[in-house]
């Protein structure tokens, strides 16, 4: 049976897209900001194509913010990589300069 999995939802998917028939959202609810799903407010994540708790969203995003930080975690990173990276370089200059 393909029908979509928000509670109470009769849409018929048999003429949706196949994204969402493959995903058992219906187009509504897809795009909805908050969809009863096992009596449990939650959004369909664009990212993940699945449904995950409001709690995983920042506000009102599409898409789940666990990854969205993950991202921005990885970013820091290497940021501060390369900058300890060119603290080092400096301090081989520095180093370089008094000895010589
Ligand atoms: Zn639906
Ligand atoms: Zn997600």
């Amino acid at each position: 049976m393909r029908c979509c999995q928000a509670d109470m939802c009769m849409a018929d998917l048999s003429d949706a897209k196949p994204y969402h028939r493959r995903h058992k959202v219906c187009e509504n609810h897809a795009k909805a900001q908050i969809v009863l799903v096992a009596g449990i407010r939650q959004r369909f994540c664009q990212q993940c194509s699945r449904f995950h708790e409001l709690s995983e969203f920042d506000e009102t995003k599409k898409s789940c913010c666990r990854r969205l930080a993950g991202h921005n975690e990885r970013r820091r990173k290497n940021a501060a990589e390369s900058h300890s990276e060119w603290m080092v370089t400096k301090g081989i200059v520095l180093l370089l300069l008094l000895e010589g």
